[in-house]
Order: C-alpha cells, then structure tokens, then sequence
C-alpha cells in the first residue's frame, strides 16, 4: 500500500518505493468522463501494480469527449498496459505512432491523459512535486490573466475592475463576447447559427482599448482575443490598430490555416502575438517561433499529447526569445491545470497563465487544485502534480451529450465561419 501523503497534507513525505519497488507497471488506464460544471472533462486515472500508487492526467477535449473515451478504452489503454511506469518518452512515442496514421486531437488528447498520469506517478516515486524534477521552480509562483466582457464598454471596465480589486494584475477584455460585433439580420432562408459580423471589430475594439486605458490606467496589462475571427488582411489593420494601447498580448489574430499572414501583421506593428490554441503539433508552430513571428506560445497541452512534448516545445522557444502562456480556460480539467502550473514553474521562459475561475464542485472533485492569490496561482509541494481526485463525486456529474452550438458560427451574410 503505497502510503504517500495525499495533497491536503503540508509535510513532504520521503518516498516508499525508491529500494522496495524500482519499476512498477501499468496495471490499467481508467477512464473518467464528468461534467462539474459547463465543460465535459476527461480525467485518466492510470492505476500500477503497486497498491495505491497511481497518476492523474487530463485528456479533455469537451467537443468531443466520447471519441477520446473510445480512443483510450480501445487503443492506448491496451498499448500502454503493462510497460513500466518511468517510461515516459517511448510510451508517448510509441502511443503516437502505433496506429500508424499520428497526430490529432482526438489521439493526442489521449496520450496526454496517459503522459501526464506517468509523470504524476514518477513524481510521486521521487517524492518531488513535478516541477522539481525538471529542475525546480524559477518563480515561486505563476502570474495569471482573467477574462472579463461586457455587453458594452462600461460594463467591460466594471468587470475588469472588480477583478483588479481581487489583485490581478493581467486582464483579457472582450466586448460581446470573442464575436466583438453585434449580429445582423441575416438574409431569408439563412440557417440557423451563432451570427456575427467581424468587421465591426475593427472599430468597435480599437475604441475599447482606448476608453480601458483611459478608465483603468496605464498599469494594469490588458490582453485581447481576436479568436481568429478576422480576414487575415483585417487582423493586419487591427493589430496596428491597437498598438498605441500597449496590449501584454493579442490573441489568436489568425487562424493555423492563415499564418503565412503573421509575417505582414510583424511588419506593420509592435503588438505582442499569441497563438497556438488550435495546433495539434509542435512542428506546426516552429516556424512561427523560428522565424520570431510570436511573442507567446499559447497551446492547449492535452492537445499536444501532454506534458512531454510541450516541454520540448517550451525549450525551443527559449532559444528563440518566445514566452509560455498554456491554455487554460474551464475546459481544461484541474489537473491539466495543475501541469500548466508545474510547467510555469519551471520553464525559465514563462510568460503568464490563463486562468478561469472554478466552482466550488470542482474543488471538492479535485482536492489539492491550485488557488489564486493577488494575482499568482501557487503549485502546492506534494509529489507528482499535488492534486487528487474523487471518482465517485465525479461519477454524480455525468457528461451532456449534446454536440456544441456556438462553434455553429455564421458571417451576417449566412456563411459559416471558424469559430
Ligand atoms: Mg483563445
């Protein structure tokens, strides 16, 4: 029985198993589908053949949460039983290319339930908190950004300031939404869909930035995102637009299928760029990093396949002066949050953490997830990632089944667009 403290308890525990159990093995991949609140989330639970010691990964992708459940239950659970846990880097790489065809969210998101689970366990072997097995903490603590919208200008100040007074420090504002433009009347004989008109943000949030700076001052940083809702030309005009502004970061100004674009967007302006929500693979945004065409890497890590390829990713952008800002809205679990944090930590180039505030369900379903402290989110000091979870609490909150609605976008004229 491993007898390893669990993540509510403050003293570090020596680790059990360093002489007695030198390599245990992957006993079983259990698969958790919950919905806490409005995100589906997928939590991997992989079990050893040592009594008590197992590891937490997140595998969500919300949209399609029965996909992941099936690719898991099928595939990389029967692969991946039996191999030794300190493993990591050939499980991943023979989870991505044993089914020959590799790559996508759906395969990456469940090697990522599977490679986050492994490093909790090797930290909870090594009885260190993750961080501290890739080299320790450079800051004590992560420095996040918070989402605040409104219907109109004024409300988006209200908001930001009612976080301000919480002590955050770094503001993502939006007006109407990640839309920006209010919805038109569309033409007969028009399907249904979530209607926007994207042109309007080429006036409507320049007009916003200034009244921010305005109201809120010069202190506080402001972060924008575009969720490439934009014809590449008018995200060119929209970044120069908005440089006076001084934003920390623009978000998602093009979509992946647009990047050729990025290298207009550096010529005309200074605006700091963020991109990388929707990429499936480090090599899709190399290049961008390479050629110094962003300033922030902002993938979702279970996307990626989990924490092990986005460490890699981190220490290329390193060399080429590009920060880390990890995803991390409500549809990634607790404890793909709880990676983030460890990785914000310990990778000398980070640069801020997205963070969504959580209910109180979630955490009573995660026991030890991380909270936010006058700006700061702290990791706790308990091996592995420091985080637990409650199957059976879990098991209360099942998944709706209904197939999202909003990324049904359409332009005012009918036409569907990228969400
Ligand atoms: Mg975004």
């Amino acid at each position: 029985m491993w007898t390893g403290a669990s993540p509510r308890s403050s003293a570090r525990p020596a680790s059990p198993f360093r002489r007695a159990v030198a390599h245990p093995a992957i006993k079983n991949v259990d698969v958790h589908l919950t919905q806490p609140g409005g995100s589906r989330l997928i939590v991997v639970k992989v079990q050893t053949d040592v009594d008590g010691l197992y590891g937490l990964g997140c595998a969500t992708f919300t949209q399609r949460h029965r996909a992941v459940e099936s690719a898991l239950r099928s595939h990389i659970g029967p692969l991946v039983i039996g191999r030794d846990v300190h493993q990591i880097e050939d499980i991943w790489q023979t989870s991505m290319v044993n089914g020959y065809w590799r790559n996508g969210p759906v395969l990456n998101n469940a090697i990522s339930g599977v490679d986050m689970a492994l490093w909790d366990i090797k930290g909870k072997l090594a009885g260190m908190p993750c961080y501290e097995l890739w080299g320790g903490k450079c800051r004590p603590a992560a420095a996040v950004y918070t989402h605040a919208d409104g219907r109109d200008e004024n409300e988006v100040v209200a908001n930001a300031r009612r976080f301000m007074d919480q002590g955050y420090r770094f503001i993502r504002c939006q007006i109407g939404g990640y839309a920006g433009g209010a919805a038109r009347t569309p033409p007969d004989d028009a399907l249904p869909g979530d209607y926007f008109a994207p042109r309007e943000k080429l006036h409507r949030i320049p007009k916003l930035f200034e009244h921010l700076r305005h109201e809120l001052g010069e202190e506080v940083e402001l972060l924008h995102d575009v969720h490439e809702r934009l014809a590449p030309i008018d995200a060119v005009w929209l970044a120069k637009a908005l440089e006076p502004y001084r934003l920390f970061f623009l978000e998602d100004i093009l979509a992946p299928e647009d990047i050729e674009w990025f290298t207009q967007v550096r010529a005309v302006c200074a605006t700091p760029l963020a991109m990388g929500e929707l990429f499936n693979h480090p090599r899709e945004i190399t290049p961008l990093v390479a050629q110094r065409l962003i300033d922030f890497i902002r993938v979702h890590p279970s996307q990626l396949g989990g924490v092990t390829p986005c460490l890699k990713l981190a220490n290329v952008c390193a060399a080429f002066g590009v920060r880390t800002a990890w995803h991390g809205p409500g549809d990634v679990s607790p404890v793909g949050m709880a990676a983030n944090i460890h990785m914000d930590v310990a990778c000398h180039n980070f640069g801020i953490q997205e963070w969504a505030t959580r209910s109180a369900l979630e955490y009573d379903m995660f026991p030890g997830f991380a909270q936010v402290r006058d700006g700061y989110v702290y990791p706790n000091d308990q091996p592995g990632w420091g985080i637990d979870f409650d199957a059976a609490l879990a098991a209360r909150y099942p998944c709706d089944e209904e197939n999202p609605e909003w990324t049904v976008s359409r332009l005012p004229d009918g036409t569907l667009a990228r969400p």
